[in-house]
């Protein structure tokens, strides 16, 4: 059996490297007012559908979903936004009339082709702001996702931000969209030609050829934003200035789901090739109200977390994870090993890691085992100790030896350093 394509396993020898993002990612939103949400994998289909909007390729090419055994349409969700606002929602959270602040940290599932930084089972790491009108809001989920970069070190990441507009001046450019499109409908994959009535949006964001090519000369949205909607364009620029963060304009940015109006960004990094962006978010105005609750503006984004982690091996800036005192206690016959179980007990109880045979080896087997398993220290316990009740206590790293009694070792270790780096 193996791993479904798409999906991967994270072995201990990867797991910190994750447990480090998610620590990081962790610590700032805490020093920027979010708290954790978690909600479930699977929700209804209807959510999503609604949520994401039905023309998208993640709702009409890319969900899990399936009936299950009651029944009824269950999805695996493909982003935690609908879900977080259903929550939002269901909890009654916009009763307080306060801004609420969400960050969430999770699997997400669509059906895409898997390739370097494009899985079928990934993670994100998203913040959501609901009950914000501000541009200020949009500022800073921006900062946040790039002083997470900065803080993690990375370096060479391009901020693309473009303002798509809202109920009113959407509509005249989508006419002028649809009108451009018409003309070179030839060009258009299938997908896009049947959603080009619907949604011609969607092309400027559609990844064939022939439709990156016709939207190359596309009309640019930011030529028919109405006056409210540049004031708040406008605002989130002076607003990125003033904190110092340079971003590019980028009139075709879209971003590939429906909810977004007003500003939308990524943060892309080019090594990465095809998949370069790390980050995507934007305003979604329109998203609460179409999932049933009250006129709530917000802003948010995603991290993917499998392409930040590309980026961070590729500028190598993972540190080595923290290492414990290390002992391994090599005991011979049952009476050794009950009392090594004993002091193996008081070790972890002191934060050491502390190892035994569970194979049955040798005391020689032992030693090589303490040796290969990069012990700092190894207790040995014979018959002589056992009389004498004190074991010997190896350094690894110097060779030297010493007696210590049983009752003093944890001490004894808890005052070294960690001989082995
Ligand atoms: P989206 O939810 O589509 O706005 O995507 C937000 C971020 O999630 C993207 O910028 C990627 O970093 C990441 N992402 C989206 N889809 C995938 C995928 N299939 N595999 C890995 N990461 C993904």
């Amino acid at each position: 059996m193996q791993a479904l394509r798409g999906t991967q396993d994270i072995l201990p020898e990867d797991a910190y490297k994750w447990n480090y993002m998610e620590s990081a990612i962790r610590r700032l939103c805490s020093c920027y007012g979010y708290g954790e949400i978690r909600t479930p994998m699977f929700e209804a289909t209807e959510l999503f559908q609604r949520g994401i909007g039905d023309t998208t390729d993640v709702v009409t090419k890319e969900m899990y979903t399936f009936t299950d055994r009651g029944g009824r349409s269950i999805t695996l969700r493909p982003e935690n936004t609908a879900s977080a606002v259903r929550a939002y929602l269901e909890h009654k959270l916009y009763g307080d009339q306060q801004v609420h602040k969400l960050f969430y940290i999770g699997s997400m599932f669509r059906y895409d082709r898997p390739q370097a930084g494009r899985y079928r089972e990934f993670h994100q790491f998203g913040v959501e702001v609901l009950g914000a009108d501000s541009p200020a809001a949009d500022a800073e989920v921006i900062s946040l996702a790039y002083t997470l970069f900065q803080k993690l070190g990375l370096k060479d990441l391009v901020l693309h931000v473009n303002s798509i507009g809202c109920g009113k001046c959407r509509p005249v450019y989508r006419q002028k969209l649809i009108e451009y499109f018409r003309e070179r409908e030839e060009t258009l994959c299938d997908t896009c030609k049947d959603r080009l009535e619907k949604n011609p949006l969607r092309v400027l964001d559609c990844k064939e050829e022939g439709c990156r090519a016709a939207a190359a000369g596309a009309p640019k949205i930011t030529d028919y934003l109405c006056e409210e909607c540049q004031a708040k364009f406008d605002a989130l620029k002076r607003y990125l200035t003033a904190l110092g963060i340079s971003y590019e304009l980028d009139p075709q940015l879209v971003r590939g789901l429906d909810y977004y109006t007003n500003t939308a960004f990524e943060i892309q990094y080019t090594p990465l090739g095809a998949q370069s962006a790390i980050c995507g978010g934007g305003r979604y105005d329109g998203l609460v109200e179409e999932i049933g609750g009250p006129h709530t503006p917000s802003v948010g984004f995603a991290v993917g977390l499998e392409r930040l982690l590309l980026a961070l091996e590729m500028q190598h800036l993972i540190p080595e994870p923290a290492k414990p005192r290390h002992v391994y206690i090599a005991a011979l016959g049952e009476a050794a090993v009950a009392e090594g179980v004993k002091i193996q007990q008081a070790l972890r109880g002191e934060g050491v890691r502390a190892d035994m045979d569970l194979q049955g080896r040798s005391l020689k087997g032992q030693m090589k085992q303490a040796g290969r398993s990069g012990a700092d220290y190894t207790v040995i316990i014979g018959d002589n100790e056992l009389a004498s009740g004190s074991a010997v206590v190896k350094s690894m790293a110097e060779g030297s030896q010493e007696n210590i009694s049983f009752e003093a070792i944890p001490k004894y270790i808890a005052e070294r350093e960690t001989g082995v780096q």
